[in-house]
């Protein structure tokens, strides 16, 4: 068995039969059920969010938000290149321009002291991403988008659980998507959450995930279908009851690694951020000047059975379905460019063994 990036967190499997029984009787198996109901109030007090709405993963929650501000066509967004697909996707697909911001060099964030200079009179707002984990600048961003009339929606796709002087990370910006994707540090097979300030965005929302149907005879937007099941929502109720021990697990195998690796010449290791109480979402080590390249790293652990993965590499803004537009450029954000070209992102879940940290941490260091 090869061990990969990451491994599914699943319940016990008699507890998942245990919730899920009532839908045999109910026969209820979507459409905003009694689990989705639970899930959604269980969810709004472990994340402490004044409001929250569910979906069937986290891109159509990305896709929605943006589509609920209800942004005049071709304003621009910034955001960063430093991400998974679906941050840029999401602003695309709403017929919106990305605007390319670089990163730090320390916490692969979006670097805020270069936001402002890429601000136009089209930009509408700001999409950050709390990336691997770690947390914005929150304060800076929030100070930007106030002067200049901005709305600020998270990518918190990584940031399930983690908090940052000791406010939730779900309680930033206007709006914060969470993806409950299988590989993520919460799980809901598949499933995705938004969450978000202003209580009237609820009823856009609600209605654009389900067809924009807002009653039996009225439907008022041209929505999609992006409504979590209750199979879905069962495995979340499942999972959330696990999620302390979960991420206690996987505390411990992050802090393998860094006894392992961090120090290494040539070796920058994942660092935890002050003032942060973390989720252990991902361990990324840049191999910088270090006696083997990314790429031979990655070969190495392959031919071991070992797959890590090169996230974020290629950066979204020089995708080749992007090809030839204008603002897509990797140039334009060098620190980007530099991370992704060698970075690795090292396997990480719960039930990783220290043996197999070692296993890893050997061939890297051998
Ligand atoms: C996983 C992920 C998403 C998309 O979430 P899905 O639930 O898979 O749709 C968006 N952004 C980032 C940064 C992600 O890692």
């Amino acid at each position: 068995m090869p061990i990969n990036v990451t491994r599914s967190s699943m319940p016990d499997f008699g507890e998942y039969c245990e919730e899920i029984k009532e839908l045999w009787d109910s026969h209820w198996l979507t459409n905003m059920g009694v689990k989705h109901k639970q899930l959604e109030s269980d969810l709004l007090s472990y994340l402490k969010a004044d409001n929250i709405t569910l979906y069937v993963n986290g891109h159509l929650a990305l896709e929605n938000i943006i589509a609920a501000f209800g942004f005049a066509k071709n304003s621009e967004i910034i955001t960063s290149p430093f991400t998974f697909a679906s941050t840029t996707h999401a602003i695309v697909r709403n017929g919106l321009t990305p605007v390319f911001c670089d990163v730090n060099k320390d916490d692969y964030t979006i670097d805020a002291s270069k936001i402002e200079d890429l601000i136009t009179d089209k930009t509408v707002a700001i999409l950050p991403v709390h990336v691997y984990g770690n947390i914005c600048d929150v304060e800076k961003i929030k100070a930007i988008a106030d002067k200049h009339n901005l709305k600020v929606i998270y990518d918190a796709a990584h940031a399930f659980g983690v908090k940052y002087k000791g406010i939730s990370a779900a309680n930033f910006g206007d709006a914060s998507m969470f993806s409950f994707h299988a590989t993520k540090v919460f799980n809901t097979i598949e499933g995705g959450a938004v969450t978000y300030k202003d209580s009237s965005l609820s009823e856009v929302l609600n209605d654009l995930k389900n067809f924009g149907v807002h009653g039996p005879e009225s439907v008022k937007f041209v929505g999609g279908n992006a409504k979590m099941n209750e199979f879905a929502a069962a495995m979340g109720i499942c999972n959330l009851r696990h999620i302390g021990g979960e991420i206690s697990k996987r505390k411990k195998v992050v802090e393998h690694y860094l006894n392992r690796l961090s120090g290494v010449k040539g070796i920058k290791t994942w660092a935890l951020q002050e003032n942060v109480t973390s989720n252990y979402a991902y361990f990324p080590v840049v191999f910088d000047d270090y006696k083997y390249t990314r790429d031979e790293i990655f070969e190495k652990l392959k031919q071991n059975d070992i797959i890590a993965r090169k996230y974020f590499y290629p950066l979204t803004n020089s995708f080749e379905c992007f090809e030839g537009q204008k603002g897509f450029d990797v140039n334009d954000t060098p620190v980007a460019k530099y991370i992704a070209d060698r970075v690795l992102t090292l396997p990480l879940y719960a039930d990783l063994s220290l043996e197999t940290v070692d296993k890893i941490c050997d061939i890297i260091l051998d």
